[in-house]
C-alpha cells in the first residue's frame, strides 16, 4: 500500500441507497480489485474527481482517522443501524492487504461491541477467524463465474474463485450465516457458461444475490438480453426454493416480474 498519501475523512458511517442496504461505510479509498466489468464505484471516484486514473483506483489508501470517527459514531447511530456493510465502494478483504483486512475486522468487532450487525461482501478471503465473532454478522463473496481465466480479465486484483468459495465454506461449516452475491452476471457473448453449475458449487449458502450486468455495452448488444437475464432470474429463484435458500433478485434483473 502507497505511503503517500494521508486521507482523513470528516464522516464515515452513512445510509446507502442501495437497495438491500441500510447503513454502510468505505474506510478505504480505492480497491486493488480493479474490477473491469466496470466497477460503478471507480466510475463515480473518476467522475467526482476523487482519483485521476485507474492505477491511482487500485492504489489503495486506508482512510487514517477511521477509529476516531468510528468512536463518535457508533454510539450515535447504534439504534438506528440494522445492518452496518461493509462495503459498498470498495472492498473490506482486499486480496494481499492484510493491513486492510485487520482493520475491517477490527470494524467489525467494534460495531459488534455495539450490538450491531455487520454484513461484509468481498472478492477477497474471509478469515476464518469472522467465525468467532458474534454468529449475528453475515458474510458474503462475489462470485459471477467459476473459470478462473474470466476471473482474472474481470477481476484481476482479486482472489480466486476456488480460495473465495473455500474460505466462505469453511465459515459455513462453523456456524456462521453465509451469503453470495452473483452480479454483476454477463451474457453469453461476454462470457458463455452455465449458472446452474455456479449455484450447485455455492449451494452450502443461506443467500443468493443475483443481479445482471450494467454499465457494458455488450450487454445491449446481446440479442435479447432481458429473456436471458429473466430466465437466469428464474432458474435462481426455483433453485432457491429448492433448497431453502434465501434470495434477493436486484432491481432491473427480471423484468416480467415487476409489470
Ligand atoms: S471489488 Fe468492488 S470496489 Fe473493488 S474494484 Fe471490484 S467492484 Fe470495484
Amino acid at each position: 500500500m502507497s505511503n503517500k498519501e494521508i486521507v482523513t475523512r470528516k464522516s464515515l458511517i452513512y445510509k446507502t441507497a442501495v437497495e438491500y442496504g441500510d447503513y454502510t461505510l468505505n474506510h478505504v479509498v480505492g480497491c486493488s480489485h480493479g474490477c473491469k466489468y466496470p466497477c460503478y464505484a471507480y466510475m463515480m471516484a473518476k467522475r467526482f474527481k476523487k482519483i485521476d486514473s485507474y492505477e491511482d483506483w487500485t492504489t489503495p489508501h486506508l482512510v487514517d482517522n477511521t477509529f476516531e470517527l468510528l468512536s463518535k459514531e457508533l454510539p450515535k447511530y447504534k439504534e438506528k443501524i440494522h445492518t452496518l456493510h461493509l462495503c459498498f465502494s470498495t472492498d473490506p478483504y482486499m486480496y494481499g492487504y492484510n493491513e486492510i483486512c485487520k482493520c475491517s475486522t477490527r470494524i467489525i468487532e467494534k460495531a459488534n461491541v455495539f450490538g450491531i450487525k455487520c454484513s461484509v461482501l468481498t472478492k477477497g478471503i474471509l478469515p476464518v477467524e469472522l467465525a468467532k465473532m458474534p454468529k449475528q454478522n453475515e458474510y458474503g463473496i462475489t462470485v459471477i463465474t467459476l473459470d478462473e481465466n474470466f476471473r482474472k480479465e474481470m477481476e484481476p486484483g482479486a482472489a480466486p474463485i476456488n480460495e473465495r468459495i473455500e474460505a466462505l465454506r469453511a465459515l459455513s461449516e462453523l456456524g456462521c450465516y453465509t451469503w453470495v452475491s452473483i452480479e454483476p452476471y454477463p451474457t453469453p457473448n461476454i462470457h458463455e457458461q452455465d449458472l446452474q453449475q455456479i449455484l450447485n458449487r455455492i449451494s452450502f449458502v443461506n443467500k443468493i444475490i443475483f443481479g445482471r450486468l450494467h454499465y457494458n455495452k455488450l450487454v445491449s448488444q446481446y440479442r435479447n438480453h432481458q429473456e436471458f437475464f429473466n430466465r437466469c432470474a428464474k432458474q435462481v429463484i426455483a433453485f432457491c426454493e429448492n433448497n431453502h435458500i434465501d434470495y434477493h433478485i436486484k432491481t432491473g434483473t427480471l423484468i416480467e416480474a415487476e409489470k
